[in-house]
């Protein structure tokens, strides 16, 4: 049977897992992480009584492709989304002073009840689909027609077909001498621009559940608390800094840059920065979409000559459904591509089909 292996369970790497498992593959998942889900990342606090979790990547999603409304669908039904409707405002600062506007919109919202982590574990558990964690491959490198992936900590081993599922720059590193050439990876270091996120303790705000900052420092902050149906007097909050604030303090201490994200939240919101406290600070160096992302409409890269695809959310537009259209798209390219009986590399040994 083809081995394949893909580097990396976020989602785009659980979408093509899924949809090569259904075509009859047996897929391997490895990921450098202690756990799967990538840039959904949720952390869980014990015995909080304002919310035991709270999300400090991803925040939500929303849904536009029809296959991924049905898989949308069938995980509501099955409990491992919920509708998220918090109440939103716009913040902007005009003429050194904050303004607060309500920003209702329609739009539907979808969360994990336990944060977008456990969705990604409850998939792959459903499908399953088990992730060799803490396994941080090195190096994908060609010889003798099939791919042999190095991992940092000394060992080897061999696939007929590699999807890559890591940001550009990770997958380029990756990849070595293989990237030249591959347009999808010509500017990796512009694809996803960086995020620093904070996550605090502070009062809750009401009638206020998120805030989009259309200036100053912040891009987005969204109460955990209420997305995890809880109430209380002290909320989880997730404050993510602005692309260009991000990308302009890269190397600023996280302490340092906590600092002014709180007392920006605190001025815009009117409440103390005292009152607030430090759960945990991240710095994503490679969040959502940069300027050089390659065109969306590409989904992945895939060259099913040599056996190898890149997918990953910053190859079709950013985003949770970017990531999921992406590594669907990676999975059908190499699925019909075999169904012919193309065989991936050269001098392969075993047949290019699954069974
Ligand atoms: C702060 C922030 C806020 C966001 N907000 C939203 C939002 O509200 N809505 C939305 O739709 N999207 C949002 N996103 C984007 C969303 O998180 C991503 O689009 C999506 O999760 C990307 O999935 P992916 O599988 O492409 O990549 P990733 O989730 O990055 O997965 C790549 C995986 O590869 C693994 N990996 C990397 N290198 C190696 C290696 N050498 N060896 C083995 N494994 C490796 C990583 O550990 C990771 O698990 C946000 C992202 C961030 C960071």
């Amino acid at each position: 049977m083809t081995q394949i292996l893909i580097v990396g369970a976020g989602v785009a790497g659980m979408a093509a897992a899924e949809h090569l498992t259904a075509a009859g593959y047996a897929p391997k998942l490895v990921d450098k992480a202690a756990r799967p889900g990538g840039r959904c990342a949720t952390r869980r606090i014990a015995a909080e009584l304002d919310a035991d979790w709270f999300d400090y990547g991803a925040q939500y999603f929303t849904v536009r492709d029809e296959g991924f409304r049905a898989l949308v669908d069938a995980d509501l039904q099955a409990g491992r989304l919920a509708h998220w409707s918090p109440a939103i405002a716009s913040a902007e600062r005009v003429a050194g002073t904050w303004l607060l506007t309500p920003s209702p919109d329609d739009r539907e919202r979808l969360i994990g009840p336990r944060g977008l982590n456990a969705w990604v574990r409850q998939r792959l558990q459903a499908a399953r689909l088990e992730v060799a964690t803490e396994r941080q491959v090195q190096r994908i490198v060609a010889e003798g027609g099939r791919w042999r992936i190095d991992y940092a900590d000394g060992s080897a081993e061999w696939a007929d077909v590699v999807v890559c599922t890591p940001p550009a720059v990770q997958t380029a590193a990756l990849l070595g001498p293989r990237a030249v050439g591959i347009d999808a990876l010509a500017h990796p270091e512009a694809a996803l621009a960086a995020c620093h996120s904070v996550v605090v303790r502070g009062p809750a705000l009401p009638e206020r559940q998120a805030i989009f900052f259309k200036s100053g420092r912040l891009s987005w902050v969204a109460d955990n608390t209420h997305k995890a149906g809880r109430s209380g007097d002290r909320h989880l909050w997730t404050l993510h800094a602005d692309a260009q604030f991000s990308e302009s303090h890269i190397e600023t201490p996280t302490a340092e840059l906590a600092d002014a994200l709180i007392s920006e939240f605190a001025t815009a919101t009117a409440q103390r920065a005292s009152d607030m406290e430090i759960v945990r600070t991240h710095r994503w160096r490679y969040a959502r979409p940069g300027p050089g992302a390659p065109d969306a409409d590409e989904l992945c890269w895939a060259d099913t000559d040599s056996g190898l695809a890149i997918a990953g959310d910053w190859l079709a537009g950013g985003r949770i459904e970017g990531a999921w259209l992406s590594g669907r798209e990676a999975a059908r390219r190499l699925i019909a591509a075999y169904a012919l009986g193309h065989s991936p590399g050269r001098d392969k040994p075993g047949s290019s089909r699954p069974g």
